[in-house]
């Protein structure tokens, strides 16, 4: 075990943080009342290849592994104030890994260079009306036909949907078999007939994420669309979630972060009946607890990233990494807003924004529940 990070990572670290501060300061809350995606920001983000990432060279990634693409994220989340961004462009790279991982060499000599420059924006759809916990469970059919798939389905809640120009897509090929072999994965591209990708929804919080229904009636998907083999879908989807439920944490650790310096910095300039307010036990100890929280959810990531670049299965520890790190941040949202009084109420202070994202990192990616019975399972409950 070594915990130190290399110099090549702390300097990616610091690039980013840069980065971000100086091109990404642009008005989110204009952003968020027109409801609209912020696409300077995401043309200069590709330009610093934060797609690219954990991508081979070849296809136009950074060649980075998970440790070190796990550390830009957390980067990018920390200094990066635009929730919505950070999780079009994690959205972008899950999908990129996908297809890295399950796509033929002509899938991902097609799509890879495409997702590592952001030319083309991706999204992953699994979630139907009728069927999210219970994601297998899902109603989307692809039926073989003289020799291509038919794709029938509705699928809702999809980031990046709406501008999707291609989203990676799980459906039921044989209804007999389901989860043992039943489900299948393709990539279906916007221009396909049939497809159509709805208006975004509004939301409580990520309003820039444009995030919305798609509906598949009648499109006819060649064999060589399909990610990994057929029937292969739920394999995909269980290692996708490893992938996920480590990446997007990454990013929510760093907001974490950001949200601990803010309230240090507070709690040390703010007074009240003569004293810094970080003299008051009850503040000092929230804030203590967010440092706790910070420190065990890194060392949590750099386990499940580790097991992830050593080719092993990290369904467990990604849980813990998910729940845990998704959880601390939206209780550190909620003692931030309390620690700064009424100006953590104001819009101003950026911090009801924080709050409002946090509650969707305990939602998507599988529910903080659906993660607590997964390491029920693990521990044989
Ligand atoms: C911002 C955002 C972005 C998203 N992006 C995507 C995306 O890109 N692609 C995609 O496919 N989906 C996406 N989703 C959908 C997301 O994955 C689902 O919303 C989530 O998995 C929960 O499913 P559900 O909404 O159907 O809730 P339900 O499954 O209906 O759950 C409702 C409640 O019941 C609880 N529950 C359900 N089953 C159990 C159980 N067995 N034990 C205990 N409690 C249980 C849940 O925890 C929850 O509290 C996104 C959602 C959000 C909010």
């Amino acid at each position: 075990m070594d915990f130190q990070f290399t110099d090549e990572q702390k300097i990616l670290r610091e690039t980013i943080i840069r980065f971000s501060r100086k091109e990404l300061s642009y008005d989110i809350r204009q952003h968020e009342k027109e409801g609209s995606f912020p696409w300077e920001a995401w043309r200069k983000c590709a330009e610093m290849h934060l797609m690219a990432l954990p991508f081979a060279e070849k296809y136009g990634g950074c060649g980075f592994d998970l440790v070190t693409t796990v550390h830009a994220i957390m980067a990018f989340g920390y200094a990066c104030k635009d929730a919505g961004l950070v999780h079009a462009i994690a959205t972008q790279i899950l999908c990129g890994l996908q297809m890295s991982l399950f796509g033929s060499e002509s899938l991902k000599e097609t799509y890879l260079p495409v997702i590592c420059s952001g030319e083309k924006v991706f999204a992953q759809a699994i979630t139907e009306p009728g069927s999210g916990s219970d994601a297998l469970a899902m109603r989307t059919r692809g039926e073989k036909r003289n020799g291509r798939y038919v794709l029938d389905g509705t699928k809702i809640f999809i980031s990046n949907g709406p501008m999707a120009d291609a989203v990676i897509v799980f459906a039921v090929t044989d209804p007999e078999k389901r989860t043992l072999g039943g489900i299948s994965c393709f990539v279906v591209e916007k221009e396909t007939a049939g497809f159509e990708r709805c208006k975004p929804f509004e939301k409580m919080g990520l309003s820039t994420l444009q995030n919305g229904e798609l509906v598949f009636a009648g499109c006819e998907i060649p064999p060589a669309r399909m990610l990994g083999r057929e029937g292969q879908g739920a394999i995909i989807f269980n290692e996708s979630m490893e992938w996920e439920r480590t990446l997007l944490p990454a990013a929510h650790l760093g907001t974490l972060e950001r949200i601990l310096e803010t309230c240090i910095d507070h709690a040390r300039e703010r007074t009240a009946f003569g004293r810094q307010i970080g003299s008051f036990q009850s503040i000092s100890h929230k804030i203590a607890d967010m440092k706790v929280q910070l420190e065990l959810g890194k060392m949590m990531l750099w386990k499940s990233a580790c097991l992830k670049d050593q080719q092993k299965r990290a369904t467990l520890e990604a849980s813990i990494c998910k729940l845990f790190i998704s959880e601390s941040l939206k209780q550190a949202c909620l003692d931030a807003v309390q620690i700064h009084g009424g100006y953590g109420y104001m819009a101003e202070c950026e911090l009801e924004r924080d709050l409002r994202d946090s509650i969707a990192a305990t939602i998507y990616s599988g529910t903080s529940e659906i993660q607590r019975n997964i390491i029920g399972r693990f521990i044989g409950l």
